[in-house]
């Protein structure tokens, strides 16, 4: 581990090399997948078990580390080509509030970014999950997760999106994000308070199959409740659809950022493709869990979005929607090369009394690790420029 670098610069650490290539990861493998190819091997079923165990409870770093699978077992695997590559923190960066932001590398040392931000998101308090057990000793945390690398929804007002589409994280790659995390907080499932956002870089339903194994992955192998977990969509119609089918899945939340069609489109030219309208019929068909409301996100502008009219039409908007329903505020956070300018204060507070007295719950997400690039839409692989 380096020593922290002076100054301005917030690196943490330098840590370790991308885990050493395998031909087949067993990582990221369901546990269906891990079955089969246990069973193939002729071994008792258990043997899947002590796998994702290891994996995911234990971090190892190889599958010579999986001490209690026999050594023949352990070779016979590795004859087949498989071994175990669990993402690994590259590099990491303190925000002055405690946000930290991770480099981690991917299965072809391509890094993708994840945040850690304790005592939990601001926003995310009006949510029934978020409680306030904050005992002495129980870690309280939000970890906010990628799903590519890069983005190609080109949002105006994004960072990632000016890297475009690099490619796309496989499911190992996207849980192994939030296993490397827990594994450098030494986080206690099961005791310590850990929310999932999938909110990094990407747009999780443009990755959608791998995107919902990762969820199932950590919903069965570290016991992170589904309801714990957010997915936040630029609204991808098709995706929320499939999404709506599912009967294990994270909470959803729809960047909306605008209160029609045409300041929509002129900040997300995904509109063109899909409506407000059409995103909003295709969210009516989630079967909402008790007490779940869906979360529409709005990423203030100045001067492009932040007016109380345009507060009163999306009252009509929420309202109109035939869900429950809440609005997270983001004030919007710059990146170089960025043309928008954050939205006066008063006028933000404005914008939210609006929404307030006009019946709509409506929470200002607190910025967390602007100073270090780790705030909503400022993941781009930021590093020494910082
Ligand atoms: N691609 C998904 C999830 C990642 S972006 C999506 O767009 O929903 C997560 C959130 O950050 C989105 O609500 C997005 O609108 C917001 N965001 C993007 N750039 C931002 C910026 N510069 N400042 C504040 N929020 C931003
Ligand atoms: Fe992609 Fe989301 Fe950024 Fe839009 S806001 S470019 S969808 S990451």
């Amino acid at each position: 581990m380096a020593p922290s670098m002076p100054g301005r610069n917030k690196l943490i650490y330098l840590l370790d090399a991308p885990a050493p290539p395998v031909d087949k990861n067993l990582f990221g493998l369901s546990r269906e997948q891990l079955r089969a190819l246990i069973v193939d091997l002729g071994q008792p079923v258990y043997r899947v078990d002590q796998l994702l165990t290891a994996m995911f409870r234990q971090s190892v770093d190889s599958l010579d580390a999986v001490s209690v699978l026999p050594r023949a077992l352990r070779e016979e695997i590795v004859n087949l080509g498989w071994g175990i590559a669990i993402p690994k923190i590259l590099e990491g960066f303190r925000s002055v509030d405690g946000t930290e932001r991770y480099l981690i590398a991917g299965e072809d040392g391509q890094t993708v970014e994840t945040v850690w931000m304790p005592g939990g998101d601001g926003g995310e308090k009006g949510d029934d999950t978020a409680d306030d057990f904050d005992g002495a000793n129980t870690k309280r945390a939000t970890i906010c997760v990628s799903s590519q690398v890069g983005c190609a929804v080109n949002c105006r007002f994004c960072l990632t999106a000016k890297l475009g589409l690099q490619r796309n994280l496989k499911a190992g790659e996207i849980a192994g994000q939030v296993i490397a995390v827990l594994g450098r907080h030494k986080v206690e499932l099961g005791r310590d308070r850990i929310n999932l956002v999938f909110m990094g870089m990407g747009e999780p339903f443009l990755n959608y199959d791998e995107f919902m194994a990762a969820v199932r992955l950590l919903v069965e192998e570290t016991g992170i409740a589904e309801s714990r977990m957010t997915v936040s969509t630029s609204g991808i119609v098709p995706g929320i659809l499939r999404f709506a089918q599912e009967s294990v899945r994270p909470k959803l939340a729809i960047s909306l950022n605008a209160s029609n069609d045409r300041v929509r489109e002129e900040i997300m030219p995904v509109t063109r493709k899909w409506k407000i309208e059409d995103v909003m019929h295709a969210a009516a068909q989630l079967k909402l869990r008790p007490r779940e409301r869906v979360t529409f996100e709005y990423v203030l502008l100045g001067g492009i979005n932040d007016s109380l009219q345009q507060a009163d039409e999306l009252v009509r908007l929420v309202r109109s929607a035939s869900f429950p329903s809440k609005v997270n505020l983001i004030a919007w956070n710059s990146g170089p090369g960025i043309e928008y300018v954050a939205p006066e204060s008063s006028r933000v507070e404005a914008f939210q009394k609006r929404l307030i007295q006009n019946g709509v719950p409506a929470f200002l997400r607190r910025p967390r690790g602007r100073d270090i690039y780790a705030a909503c839409g400022q993941l781009k692989r930021t590093t020494r420029e910082i």
